[in-house]
Parts: structure tokens; C-alpha cells; sequence
């Protein structure tokens, strides 16, 4: 039986990768630039780091982390989300005894045991960026514009800032209790997945798709009609130094994060071009977590961007598939031995040039280079080479000319880079 991959497990192929590197380059590019640098953390982590880390009592947790046992009897877990990896490796490392402040970004592959459908995938990737050690608003705004700027360079349109507080640990408990109290009142209406949400993390109902959750919900309290004056403090300053930058956002008081660590500031940016899987991204602050992991008292602050939801996003218009610059089409022993010196030193110099390994007629050559979508094609003909000749044609106008063999790649390279 042939062997597929595993459901929910995606291949990208030669034709999608140029999406791939082109938003991975466009990511580095803006973060590093906004002062941030890369880090790359393991896959896989003990379990402990993302239970306590994430919260027992998250459908992550709960039900959707790929863990096993390894060799040694330890309890391993594919990381389902990079977060709590970074903030692992910061304390590790003491990365804060060189300076409290972190910048970082990761990108790469997750793993969630969810039901695969469009949007949703067991293997994603995500882009992370995250702040370490600062608890100023400043921050927060700081992180979102950086968001935005990202995703509108990327070319994303119809996007949607929204933006809520989750309140802190001091104010959230009541809040809590309150959001208890009036589910339990609407207990006959919550799916049984809400059922169990409402004594473990009754936030969480608020992310339910069940129809009638999503009716109880309607007029559930506000986190933001019982957040503590600093919560709400912290709030107002991110909300004004977005409107400083002149950055649109919708107040959502239903937005919550689907992880324990999160507190204060939540956001998420929603397209109108996705279908029920709309966040492209999703982030917040998270004063809590490193207590949780580690014992210091660390704030933190970060997004990570869904990337095969924003690839699905991307410009239809524009070519992210690399073709050849050139093709060499050769006839006869001299002719594929000049082609294949020639296609090896225009390689050494970086360019994609791309040969007949099979001896076919020239016709056939040609078809080939046609279906590469080669810019160019060298004809190398053995009459032409018995001149010292060889003919250059441009497969986008079709025009061709005679060019003199000897110092070939020079001009080559000449004509195809400036073109
Ligand atoms: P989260 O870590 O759950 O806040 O997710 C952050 C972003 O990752 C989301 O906004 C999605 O774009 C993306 N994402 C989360 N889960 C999946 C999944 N199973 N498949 C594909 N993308 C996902």
C-alpha cells in the first residue's frame, strides 16, 4: 500500500515555497528593523513546561498536545504553540542578567491535535514575536504596530484590529465568579465541552462555535466593567498610543485567548477574506507565565501569526513561483558539452540556468524550456558552434540574436541580471 502523509500533516511544495520564503524574509526583515532578533528553540519540550505553562485546564492541554513517553520514561511533548519555549530558554539562559529586555522572534513548525479542516491543520507554523521584561504599555503598542506593519507589507487586505483587556490577576477572579454565576444560570443551553469550561475556565465559553453557547453569550458581563484601576490605566495608554500612530482598531469585549497565561492586553487581527478559521493572528500580554515556569517575576508580550492562514491570504496577482533565467537547449557531442560547462560556471555565479539531460530533439528542448517558464533559452546548434556562435532568445518576445561564444557567461550574466 503506498504510504501518505499524516492527516492533517501538509507537504509544501516547490510551487507554494516561494510564498513561504517570501513571507519569512519579509518577517525577518521588518523585526529585525523594529530591534528584535531570531531565536530557535527546540520542538520538542517536557511536558511540565506547557501544562504549567499554558494551563491544565486549555483545550491544549486538555486534549490536544501530541505527548509520549520517550526511551528514558520522560514525558516529552511536540511544542503546540512557542511561547512558553521562549520564555524557558530566556530564563535558562539569563538572557536577562545581559539586559532585562528580550526582543525575540521564532518561526517554525506546531503541533495540535485538532480536527483537521480548512485553516486547521495537527503541523502549522507559526511566526512568533515576543517582549520579555517590560510591563509598559508602550509595549503593547509597540508589538501590534509592528503586527500590522508586517501583514500590510505582506500585501493583507481587509484586516481587522481588535483589540480587549483580560484584567490581571488581582481583578480577573471576580470577573471569573461573575462569568460562573451567569453561565450556571444558562447551564441548560452550553454544549457539554461548556458544561465542563464552566467550573475549570469559563472564559473560554466565549470561544465556543456551538450555536446555542454563542446565544448564551450574548449578554454575558464585560471584563472591562470589572477590571482594577491599573488594568484599566494600562488599557487606555495602549489604546492611546495606537491612535498616536494613527492605527484603526475595534474594541472587543468577547475577545479572550484561548491560554491561561494571558493577562491585560489581548488582541487579534481577523480577515474578512477567511472563512470560519478568520484569525490570522492572535496575541497578548502575559504577565503570569514566567512565574508559572520559572518563579521570577517576568512580563511579557507577544503574537504569533498563523502562517498558512496568511499564505491563503496572499495576492493571487503576484508570482511567487522562481522559473529558470535561462535554459540550454544543446545539439550533438561538442554541443552538450559546451552547454554543460556553461550551465556549471553560470551556476558558480548564481543564476538559475537549467539543461537537457536526455538528449532529446530541439524541438522537444524547446518545449521544456517553454513549460520551465524560462526567461531565456541558449541554442547551442552545431553549425552556430563550428562559427563560434551560439543563439540567445528571449521566450517572453521571442526575438532572438547571435552572440559570440567566447566570453559567454559574462554576458549572460550581464543581459539576465539587468533584465
Ligand atoms: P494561537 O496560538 O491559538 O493563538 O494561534 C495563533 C494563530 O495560529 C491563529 O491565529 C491561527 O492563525 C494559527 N493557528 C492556530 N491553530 C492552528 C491550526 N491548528 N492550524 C493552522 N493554523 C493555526
Amino acid at each position: 500500500m503506498e504510504i501518505k502523509a499524516i492527516r492533517g500533516f501538509n507537504d509544501i511544495l516547490p510551487d507554494e515555497i516561494g510564498k513561504w520564503q517570501f513571507v519569512e524574509k519579509t518577517a525577518r526583515e521588518i523585526f529585525e528593523g523594529f530591534g528584535f532578533s531570531e531565536i530557535r528553540i527546540p520542538i520538542l519540550e517536557r511536558t511540565e513546561l506547557f501544562s504549567r505553562g499554558i494551563g491544565e485546564a486549555t483545550d491544549i492541554v486538555e486534549k490536544e498536545m501530541y505527548t509520549f513517553t520517550d526511551r528514558g520514561g520522560n514525558s516529552l511533548t511536540l511544542r503546540p504553540e512557542a511561547t512558553a519555549s521562549m520564555a524557558r530558554a530566556y530564563l535558562e539562559h539569563q538572557m536577562y542578567s545581559f539586559d532585562p529586555v528580550a526582543k525575540l522572534y521564532s518561526m517554525g513548525p506546531m503541533f495540535r491535535y485538532e480536527r483537521p479542516q480548512k485553516g486547521r491543520y495537527r503541523q502549522f507554523y507559526q511566526i512568533d514575536a515576543e517582549v520579555f521584561g517590560v510591563g509598559n504599555p508602550m509595549v503593547d503598542a509597540e508589538v501590534i504596530i509592528m503586527l500590522i506593519h508586517f501583514l500590510g507589507r505582506v500585501g493583507l487586505e481587509n484586516l481587522e484590529l481588535q483589540i480587549n483587556t483580560l484584567g490581571c490577576r488581582e481583578c480577573r477572579p471576580r470577573y471569573r465568579e461573575e462569568l460562573k454565576r451567569f453561565f450556571e444560570g444558562k447551564s441548560g443551553q452550553l454544549c457539554e465541552d461548556c458544561q465542563r469550561r464552566l467550573h475549570s475556565n469559563p472564559l473560554r465559553i466565549f470561544d465556543c462555535k456551538v450555536e446555542t453557547c454563542k446565544e448564551a453569550i450574548q449578554d454575558a458581563p464585560r471584563v472591562t466593567d470589572f477590571i482594577c484601576p491599573d488594568c484599566q490605566k494600562h488599557f487606555d495608554q495602549v489604546k492611546d498610543y495606537l491612535a498616536m500612530s494613527g492605527l484603526a482598531y475595534i474594541l472587543n469585549p468577547r475577545l479572550v485567548r484561548g491560554l491561561d497565561y494571558y493577562t491585560r492586553t489581548a488582541f487579534e487581527v481577523v480577515s474578512y477574506s477567511l472563512g470560519a478559521q478568520n484569525a490570522v493572528t492572535g496575541g497578548g500580554r502575559y504577565d503570569n507565565l514566567f512565574q508559572e515556569i520559572g518563579g521570577l517575576d517576568v512580563p511579557g508580550i507577544g503574537f504569533a501569526v498563523g502562517v498558512e492562514r496568511l499564505i491563503s491570504l496572499l495576492s493571487k496577482e503576484k508570482e511567487f513561483v522562481q522559473h529558470p533565467q535561462l535554459f540550454v537547449a544543446a545539439l550533438g557531442e561538442e554541443g552538450y558539452k559546451e552547454a554543460y560547462r556553461v550551465v556549471n560556471l553560470l551556476h558558480l555565479q548564481g543564476i538559475r540556468a537549467e539543461l537537457d539531460y536526455e538528449r532529446k530533439s530541439l524541438k522537444s528542448q524547446m518545449r521544456r524550456a517553454d513549460k520551465l517558464k524560462a526567461h531565456y533559452a541558449l541554442i547551442l546548434g552545431e553549425e552556430e558552434l563550428k562559427k563560434g556562435k551560439v543563439v540567445l532568445r528571449n521566450m517572453e518576445n521571442k526575438s532572438q540574436e547571435e552572440i559570440p561564444i567566447d566570453g559567454i557567461v559574462n554576458v549572460l550574466k550581464e543581459k539576465i541580471v539587468s533584465d
